[in-house]
């Protein structure tokens, strides 16, 4: 049975490129008669918001795009993400980071990786880290690496198949000082607990989809089939994301649009009528 997911950050109001991947993620599971699960990933206590949750519901009900089972939220599977961290850390693959932003962008010999600068590993080697000051816990990526006792390959249907290499991250942080894990670990766990088999997303999320392979082989999960489709732009070529001030759909939902229509238009590659010209 193919299994698909949404998987939104309740940080703020879904736009139209979370539509189109909404989209994508719910017609690959119902044209092959599979299961499309929402989970909400509300793990950022300090970003997320219930009423983005709430958004989101209405987001996609009004765009007609029914999910099976119950929504899983994030925030109630803490212990899950808790009991994955306590295993790579028995297994000596993780350790206890105390710098802060400005520490990693002032060192100089920070290459820059997929997601912003390449930890430049000063807190590996701490002989006696002090747990009680402010921490995140990072992964030993040449430990873990040396350890992975498999090839890391994954099956991406636009790319083929594709070694990972999840070396260019660098010591990835698997759980924040603010929060109790990371995208990258709560997103592995769960994807496996869910039963999820094909990701479908965009593919601004193919570099970590890198980081995604290793965990799965560190944590002994099946490894899903990944689809990551192009971001829908707007007439002059810009990404559709909020930033960039594209209307969200609770607006468009709000002033009376049709989201089935919508969704449809969407489906055929077309942006809803006057949409191009939304200010960039
Ligand atoms: N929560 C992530 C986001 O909103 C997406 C997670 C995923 O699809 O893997 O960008």
């Amino acid at each position: 049975m193919i299994v698909t997911r949404f998987a939104p950050s309740p940080t703020g109001r879904l736009h139209l490129g979370h539509a189109f991947s909404a989209i994508r993620a719910h017609d690959f599971a119902r044209e092959r008669g599979g299961r499309f699960l929402l989970r909400i990933e509300d793990i950022d206590g300090t970003r997320s918001r219930p009423e983005h949750v709430d958004a989101i519901l209405a987001d996609l009900a009004w765009l007609e795009l029914a999910w099976d089972g119950e929504v899983v939220f994030q925030s109630q599977r803490l212990p899950r993400y808790q009991a994955a961290l306590d295993r790579l850390k028995a297994m000596g693959l993780l350790y206890p980071c105390f710098c802060t932003r400005a520490d990693i962008a002032a060192s100089a010999s920070a290459p820059h990786g997929p997601e912003g600068p390449v930890y430049p590993g000063t807190c590996r080697a701490l002989s006696a880290p002090d747990l009680s000051q402010p921490h995140c816990w990072r992964l030993d990526m040449a430990q873990a690496l040396a350890v992975a006792d498999e090839p890391l390959v994954f099956a991406d249907s636009g790319r083929g198949t594709i070694v990972a290499d999840p070396a260019r991250h660098g010591d990835v942080v698997l759980a924040r000082k603010d929060a109790p894990a990371s995208y990258h670990l709560a997103v592995t766990v769960d994807d496996a607990a869910q039963g999820v088999t094909d990701i479908v997303r965009g593919e601004d999320l193919f570099a970590a989809t890198h980081v995604h392979r290793l965990l799965q082989a560190l944590l002994e999960r099946p490894v899903p089939h990944y689809h990551h489709h192009a971001l829908l732009k707007g007439a002059d070529g810009e990404r559709l994301a909020k930033r960039h001030g594209a209307p969200t759909l609770a607006a468009l939902r709000e002033a009376g649009e049709d989201g089935r229509a919508l969704a449809d238009a969407l489906r055929n590659g077309e942006l809803p009528v006057g949409f191009a010209a939304a200010k960039a």
